[in-house]
């Protein structure tokens, strides 16, 4: 057999191709794509996840920190970038002169992206984000017209321009609750204070990927995909059957099969004993690699096309699996996560067993693990729609 990895993390790009060009064609032509890969691209390497975007049409790339901005420009992409969290220090003039779209919640950033802009003796772009009820980032309603007001006066000075206003829903991936008849409704009323100080902004945006899926008249003039882009739901069991195929796979080379007796305890603390005989398989993988120690004892693996659990707990190194008395040899492929077009199990089934959602699953794999870009071509000859390579 031919010689694995330990651990490794495998992204299909053609996947990645294939999900940016299905959610595109979803929300229609009128719709700008923005594919967000912040935090390496949800784990999924920032640079070649972006140029995946890029080929398959995205027009904009979003990411939260400025220096991922630029990262992206010094790998060479030139198209819009939009960035959306900062601190009162940010180096603008570095986001002014490399031609990143800024985001600003606050008179006190506008104040300070025009210092920026006078230190590199060019105008920026500017996107004001509002707060419309997640209470996270964004100006406070009461803050509105005094944002916009320095907003318009930076516009009318020439200092920038005003590319963009936009919020961030709190409940896109629970459709049903009226949270998000209310965000929509007070984003629109943003809208209409931006027209009245007379700002008129390129792209007007609120959706990310599950409300992008999930909801028609919160697309406006662009949404923000990252978790779909990626081939996950945001939304498990509340989305469409869209064709998205998981972009990432984890795997591991088999590193020893043994034999177990009833009553023998698997790892750490005995947390599983054995009820009767059966083997077990190690595999060279743990929460140094961000293999997360709540799925101990829950999640599942795929040994020779079966599902295997996970017994006892995940160490840092290393975690067992129960192979049911079958044998397979060291070295045999271990599928952690990937695409479940094999029946294996997906990201979302690892969020399930570790309490948490598959962004975690996705962002969090990594550590000592290698990380290898493949290209499958699954994109090319498939139809909208259509899943299986
Ligand atoms: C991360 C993020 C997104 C992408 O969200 P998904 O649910 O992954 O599509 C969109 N907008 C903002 C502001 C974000 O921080």
């Amino acid at each position: 057999m031919s010689h694995l990895a330990r651990a490794e993390i495998v992204v299909d790009l053609a996947a990645l191709r294939h999900n940016v060009r299905v959610l595109s064609r979803l929300v229609g032509e009128d719709v700008a794509m923005m594919t967000v890969v912040k935090a390496d691209a949800y784990g999924h390497g920032m640079v070649a996840a972006a140029g995946a975007a890029r080929e398959a049409g995205s027009q904009w790339l979003g990411v939260a920190t400025l220096e991922e901005a630029l990262a992206l420009r010094a790998a060479g992409d030139s198209g819009r970038v939009l960035c959306w969290l900062a601190v009162p220090g940010e180096d603008y003039a570095a986001g002014v002169a490399a031609d990143v779209d800024l985001s600003a919640y606050s008179v006190a950033e506008l104040d300070e992206i025009a210092a920026g802009v006078e230190a590199v003796g060019r105008p920026a772009r500017v996107q004001l984000k509002v707060d419309t009820g997640l209470s996270r980032g964004g100006a406070a309603r009461a803050d509105w017209p005094a944002v916009f007001a320095r907003a318009r006066a930076g516009e009318e000075a020439g200092t920038w321009r005003v590319t963009g206003i936009w919020s961030h829903f709190s409940s896109s991936d629970e459709p049903e609750d009226p949270a998000n008849d209310r965000q929509e409704r007070v984003f629109r009323d943003a809208l209409a204070l931006a027209d009245e100080v007379g700002l008129d902004p390129e792209v007007r945006h609120l959706a990310n990927s599950a409300a992008a899926v999930l909801r028609p008249s919160a697309r406006f003039d662009l949404v923000r995909c990252g978790i779909a882009s990626y081939g996950l739901e945001p939304a498990p069991g509340l989305m469409p059957d869209l064709g998205l195929v998981p972009v990432m796979t984890a795997r591991a080379a088999l590193a020893m099969v043994k034999h177990v007796a009833p009553g023998d305890a698997v790892s750490y603390g005995r947390a599983w004993i054995a009820e009767s005989e059966t083997t077990l398989g190690l595999v060279p993988a743990g929460y140094g690699d961000g293999v997360l120690r709540s799925a101990s004892n829950a999640a599942e693996v795929l040994v020779g096309g079966k599902r295997r659990p996970v017994r006892g707990r995940i160490c840092m190194d290393q975690f067992v699996v129960d192979l049911g008395g079958d044998e397979p040899d060291p070295g045999e492929e271990v599928v952690l996560f990937g695409t479940g077009l094999d029946g294996g199990p997906t990201a979302t089934d690892w969020a399930q067993a570790s309490g948490t959602i598959n962004y975690e699953i996705v962002t969090r794999i990594g550590g000592r693990m290698t990380r290898r870009h493949v290209d499958s071509g699954l994109d090319s000859g498939m139809g909208a729609g259509v899943g299986a390579p």
